[in-house]
């Protein structure tokens, strides 16, 4: 069997960890149309006959303004280290950009090209887009590396992903697996339950709340077949807090209904689940914080 551990880098939003949870078949790493959805890096290990494919889904890279960006595009470098092949992630409706142009310049400076890692240009999105638009968009990326392959795909339909599947397990080579058969993330139900949560909170507000949300774990025990879970909203202002729960809980128990219904389904249990919001001021700029919150 084949065994390799592929690393998906690219700007926010354009479709990494949509691709990790297609090629897993499961919801791994949540995925919303705000960019730094995912914070810390994600293992997904799919599983296939040819072999085991290990797939790190890493925060956007991005020039670091704050504590909690430095640690997401240490994640992403290091995460580029560990990997046997590099995947740069783009959204194939656009011309490369500002972002797009770093990404690439730091993957390919950060590579140790002696080593010779593949890396691969993945462009997604392409359910949205027709052939003739496509073709100076892959022409434009073409110049500005050396991609072992140019793969145009969508994450979200599928469109492509086992061609993609074929491309890697090529440049692959023979490998007992790491992991088990039936092990698909490293991530715990723990992080999933919050991770989750965060989903829905930035799902059910919108444009209102930007980035200011994390989620954190109180409590988490097993009965049976039921889970009891306290988890706390942290937001940094009073009224982000009031925004959160919505006139009389409305929105904070949609929220809620919404976390749960997600959570029994990934997780084949009944979950009762308790949700607080707490404001703590800056808590991006606060090591302890973030500590405590698992970033
Ligand atoms: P990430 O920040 O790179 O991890 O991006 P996400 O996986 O969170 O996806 C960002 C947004 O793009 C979400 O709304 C996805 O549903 C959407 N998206 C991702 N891949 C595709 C695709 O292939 N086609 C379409 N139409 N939308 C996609
Ligand atoms: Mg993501």
């Amino acid at each position: 069997m084949k065994f390799g551990t592929m690393a998906i880098v690219g700007c926010p939003n354009v479709g990494k960890s949509t691709l990790v949870n297609t090629i897993v078949k499961q919801k791994i790493a949540i995925v919303s149309d705000k960019p730094q959805t995912t914070r810390s890096r994600i293992l997904g290990v799919a599983h296939f006959p040819e072999g085991q494919l290990a797939l790190l889904d890493t925060p956007g890279l991005h020039r670091p303004w704050h504590q909690l960006n430095k640690r997401m595009v240490q994640a992403a470098l290091d995460t580029v280290h560990d990997a046997d092949l590099l995947a740069v992630m783009v959204d194939g409706r656009q011309k490369p950009g500002a972002g797009d142009r770093e990404v690439i310049e730091q993957v390919f400076s950060l590579t140790d090209r002696s080593k010779n890692k593949p890396a691969f240009l993945l462009v997604n999105k392409i359910d949205l887009m027709s052939k003739p638009k496509m073709l100076p968009v892959i022409e434009a990326y073409q110049q500005l590396g050396e991609w072992s392959e140019i793969v145009p795909l969508s994450a979200k339909t599928g469109l492509n992903v086992d061609r993609l599947r074929d491309l890697v397990f090529a440049q692959l080579s023979e490998h007992e697996g790491a992991y088990e058969e039936d092990f698909v993330t490293d991530q715990s139900l723990r992080c999933l339950a919050a991770e989750i949560v965060r989903e829905k909170v930035l799902e059910q507000t919108r444009k209102e709340l930007p980035y200011a949300v994390a989620v954190k774990i109180d409590e988490f025990k097993e009965k049976g077949r039921l889970f009891l879970i306290a988890a706390s909203i942290v937001v940094e202002k009073t009224g982000q807090k009031a925004i959160v729960i919505g006139k009389s809980g409305q929105r904070l128990k949609e929220i809620g209904t919404a976390a749960r219904l997600d959570l029994e389904r990934e997780m084949c249990v009944k979950v009762f689940l308790d949700l607080h919001v707490k404001v703590r001021g800056a808590w991006r700029d606060n090591e302890q914080m973030l500590i405590e919150l698992g970033y």
